[in-house]
């Protein structure tokens, strides 16, 4: 028998679960790990400041992926830039074997979305330009900090196991992580996290969110005098306004459950010339990616419909295609007792009154922000998309929702700008930046974890076999905000924030 508990506990030591000064275990690589970030809530403060500043949009994220690639470097990750082919794409990696945890997440901003941090009115930082009406700034701040404390973990303790950090740009077009999945960067991840702010501390499992293909249809016509000789002229115009027509009629026909939007991205240049040129985007949001599947089927039928009655010719684009997201179950009962160990910030009377001021700017309740604990619960799936759907169905996916926004104030709105580079961000940064690297630490030490993840992962998958919506051969839209984003990029300049930032 103590043979058997001798055996036992070299296996242990070898497997990485007791190892570590005086063999700690995972209390002593935890301990290690908050101590650091706790050490450095200033550093991962000033992180999500300057990202809040840069602003950047959707495959525009060049500032942002520029510090984060210095931070990661200096922290010691080994770090390759333009994953699938995405310029502002990051995959930082540390560690060596099993298991192999990936953590991701997004840090674009929203157009029109500039806004004065900590004035709870309507105030452009620079009038127009884009700015972080979400609070994705904060999601790139936790990463930092939890990728600082949990190579601090490993090292001190000798934990084995490889992180992979993902960033994941342009989430607001749904653009990158299809196409990490897609070009295998998930092939021998054993389990994944996620985080996104919120305004509390919270996990969930289950279905969470819409599947989501975003398509562009363009149409070609022939140009003519609109006066003198209109019928030699074939107007892409026409088609794209049949398009949208056939559309709307169909929509009667559709399941209640789908949503789908459009805008004309391009309906000509002046009336008196027949257009050979217009163009129009589609989301096709259901529930499962079947359903997202067969709106982009039956659009396909409508645009060459249109083409065909104006004799225009026609090309469909998918700029992506994410499948519904949803959690483990397993995963987000790691998440809640980490979420239970670290709870909620501490608010200053400061804090809440200024999250009452923005929920009165903004219309809502003014309850301030969160004091009370969000239990584990199962997800309601909600209509909203985003792009990390297929990596929840090719590992075990746990999420993270932290409380660096304010409660009840609508999301690309400039109101959500307004705490995001505030102390109640960077509490929340903290917050949120613990519950991660607590995770982690967990999986990378109970390796019976990590199993049990995958066993309930299978039986929750069941029934679906995950193929990728994107057609093997198309390309990430790196262009994507490219105009958008060089209007104000000039301007916004002189508001950004360098500041020395040094993990320690
Ligand atoms: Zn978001």
């Amino acid at each position: 028998m103590r043979q058997r508990a001798l055996l036992l506990t070299t296996l242990l030591l070898m497997a990485g679960l007791t190892a570590g000064p005086a063999g700690q275990g995972a209390e002593g690589a935890k301990a290690t790990a908050f101590a650091a970030i706790d050490r450095n809530a200033g550093e991962i403060a000033k992180v999500g400041d300057a990202i809040f500043s840069f602003a950047e949009l959707g495959m525009q994220e060049t500032e942002t992926a520029a510090l984060c690639v210095r931070l990661l470097k200096e922290m010691g990750y080994t770090v390759e830039t333009g994953v699938s082919g995405i310029p502002t794409a990051i995959l930082a990696t540390y560690g060596s074997g099993h298991p192999v945890i990936a953590v991701h997440v997004e840090y674009d901003a929203l157009p029109g979305g500039s806004q004065t941090p900590g004035v709870a009115e309507h105030e452009p930082i620079v009038a127009g330009a884009p700015g972080h009406a979400e609070g994705h700034n904060t999601n790139a701040a936790l990463w930092m900090g939890a990728a600082y404390a949990v190579k601090q973990a490993i090292d001190q303790h000798h934990l084995a196991g490889t992180i992979k950090l993902f960033s994941a740009p342009a989430e607001e077009q749904g653009i990158s992580r299809p196409y990490f999945v897609r070009d295998g960067y998930f092939k021998d991840v054993d389990a994944a996290l996620h985080a996104h702010v919120g305004s509390d501390l919270s996990t969930s499992y289950g279905p969470r969110q819409y599947a989501v293909m975003s398509v562009e249809y363009e149409f070609f016509g022939k140009t003519a005098h609109a006066a003198t000789s209109p019928w030699t002229g074939v107007s892409a115009v026409d088609a794209v306004k049949l398009m949208d027509i056939g559309w709307d009629a169909l929509r009667e026909h559709l399941p209640p459950t789908q949503r789908s939007h459009s805008v004309i991205v391009n309906g000509g240049v002046q009336p008196n010339v027949v257009p050979d040129y217009a163009k129009i985007w589609y989301f096709f949001r259901e529930s499962t990616y079947e359903g997202a599947d067969n709106l982009f089927k039956k659009a396909h039928n409508v645009a060459a419909g249109a083409a065909l009655m104006t004799g225009a010719t026609f090309k469909e684009h998918i700029l992506s295609a994410c499948w519904p997201t949803r959690d483990n179950r397993t995963m987000a009962e790691i998440v809640q007792a980490n979420i239970d160990l670290v709870g909620l910030p501490a608010w200053t009377p400061e804090e809440q009154a200024l999250a009452r001021r923005i929920q009165k700017a903004a219309g809502v309740k003014e309850v301030g922000l969160d004091t009370t604990p969000t239990p584990l619960r199962e997800a309601v799936q909600s209509t909203s998309s985003n792009d990390s759907g297929d990596i929840t169905w090719t590992v075990p996916h746990g999420r993270i929702t932290f409380p660096s926004n304010v409660p009840g104030v609508p999301f690309h709105h400039w109101a959500a700008a307004v705490a995001e580079a505030t102390s109640i961000a960077h509490k929340g940064e903290v917050a949120g930046a613990k519950v991660m690297a607590g995770a982690i630490v967990d999986l990378l030490t109970h390796p019976d974890l990590v199993a049990k993840a995958k066993a309930t992962f299978d039986q929750e998958v069941a029934g679906s076999t995950y193929r990728s919506l994107l057609p093997p051969d198309q390309k990430p839209p790196v262009d994507l905000n490219a105009d958008e984003m060089a209007k104000y990029r000039d301007l916004m300049r002189p508001h950004y924030l360098h500041a020395d930032i040094r993990f320690k």
